[in-house]
């Protein structure tokens, strides 16, 4: 029904984009960033929208037949303030690097120092990260994460007072605790630096009441809405009455350096996505997948730690398992990602605190729940999936990376050969694909 005008006019295309619905459909999305959007937010940035120019913002725009976008946009501004109880909201950055990007640039100059949780202990790539553009044209200092996996508070207060940022990241992609939210407050009000709360992982979580909010302890707040918050592609950027109290001129700061210090015209089919998902997220029903997600995650955690699964920080508080498989050996996670390709279930490889391997060759895998818990699943299946992935665990944990370049890139290269034809894989393929079918996805498309 959907893409019939598609499968007419760009037979390639469509074929290919009916070959990734389907594997949407027949396997179990585990990446913690990842969500089904509803069909309406799909049909809200399918729209006719996006042939609009409408540069500026509502009742200030550079170009005529803005009418609608100014209703569009209003709305989706209106109901991000209500759900997440701030001032200010913009909802034209598109996507969340541009977003913090522009979050540095309305705040800092370059050179300036700036503070985050470190990528290999957690943290995302633009705070502060070396390989970032945030890296490199700021002075970057990074907490991290102690022995036991939680944000080491001490080292973060002590980092924060040595060096003074001017404005310090709390927040991160691969941490499976509370985001210790008042600390990093307490210690960058010593200095006087701008906090800014990046909520991309867990903003579904806070508006269902299972993370706490960082209103109260953030000047600025950025978000994703594709992540736990169910939208389509894009994010947001909000000014607490904490950060209004500090520097009156944010909201307009912020306005002046999205438009037009970073970007040009705003994405309208997004912008009504996000409008769509915004008023999804404020139903009563999804308080309840809020907490689902939550709950999952915990069975999930429960279910690997019975079979034997090393976890960092030994559980989770949100949606996110982080599984450390050093006690197999080290380097062990690109063969566990690669199997749990092959029955299935999609995954990434990570990095643990004090990776003892490589970035590239990882020791950890991290999953999530929020796509799982979108298809419907509850805890019972959490504990079969559990169970499945111990399965493939055992299965190739015996596996050795060799330790010089070329040997490891054949040995993956024949790992991968050997995997696609496993009988012990094949048979868990299958017990994937009944879970699958029981829990549709997307009914209402056809292809
Ligand atoms: C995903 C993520 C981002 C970046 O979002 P993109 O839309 O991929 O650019 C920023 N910060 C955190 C904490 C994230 O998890």
């Amino acid at each position: 029904m959907w893409y019939d005008l598609i499968e007419k006019s760009d037979p390639e295309i469509f074929g290919s984009i009916k070959k990734e619905v389907g594997r949407q459909r027949n396997s179990l999305e585990m990446i913690p960033s990842e969500n089904f959007a509803s069909a309406a937010v799909l049909q809200a940035i399918g729209s006719a929208l996006t042939n609009k120019y409408s540069e500026g913002y509502p009742g200030r725009r550079y170009y005529g037949g803005n009418q609608f976008v100014d209703e569009i946009e209003r709305t989706a501004v209106a109901r991000a303030k209500s759900l997440f109880g701030v001032p200010y909201a913009n909802v034209q950055p598109y996507s969340g690097s541009p977003a913090n990007l522009e979050v540095y640039l309305a705040l800092c100059k370059p050179g300036d120092v700036i503070c985050g949780q470190s990528l290999t202990d957690g943290g995302h790539l633009t705070h502060g990260w070396k390989t970032s553009v945030t890296g490199m044209i700021f002075k970057s200092v990074q907490y991290g994460v102690g022995d036991d996996g939680y944000v080491d508070i001490e080292g973060m207060r002590r980092i924060i007072l040595k060096n003074r940022p001017k404005l310090v990241w709390v927040g991160a992609s691969a941490y499976t605790r509370a985001f210790p939210f008042k600390e990093v407050w307490d210690a960058s009000n010593e200095v006087g630096a701008y906090v800014a709360a990046d909520i991309a992982h867990v903003a579904g979580l806070i508006v269902g009441g299972v993370h706490e909010s960082p209103v109260d302890y953030s000047h600025i707040i950025t978000t994703t809405t594709h992540k736990t918050l169910r939208g389509p592609r894009g994010a947001i950027i909000m000014v607490t009455q904490k950060g209004l109290d500090k520097d009156p001129e944010l909201p307009e700061k912020i306005d002046r350096i999205v438009f037009p210090g970073m970007q040009g015209g705003p994405h309208d089919h997004t912008t009504a996505g996000i409008a769509v998902a915004l008023m999804e997220a404020s139903k009563p029903e999804f308080k309840e997948y809020a907490q689902q997600v939550v709950k999952n995650a915990k069975a999930l955690a429960e279910g690997l730690k019975k079979r034997g699964i090393k976890l960092v920080t030994g559980g989770t508080d949100n949606h996110i398992v982080l599984m450390d498989l050093t006690p197999f050996g080290k380097g062990k996670g690109v063969f566990v990602q690669d199997a749990l390709d092959v029955v299935g279930i999609t995954v990434n490889k990570n990095t643990i605190p004090n990776e003892p391997s490589s970035p590239f060759y990882p020791s950890g895998i991290r999953l999530g729940t929020p796509a799982l818990t979108t298809r419907g699943m509850k805890e019972e299946d959490m504990v079969a999936i559990a169970g499945f992935i111990t399965d493939v665990v055992d299965e190739v944990k015996a596996n050795e990376l060799p330790s010089d370049k070329a040997g490891r890139v054949a040995c993956l290269k024949e790992f991968k050969a050997e995997i696609a034809s496993n009988p012990r894989l094949l048979e868990i393929r299958g017990r994937v694909l009944e879970l699958c079918g029981r829990f549709p996805l997307y009914p209402e498309i056809t292809a």
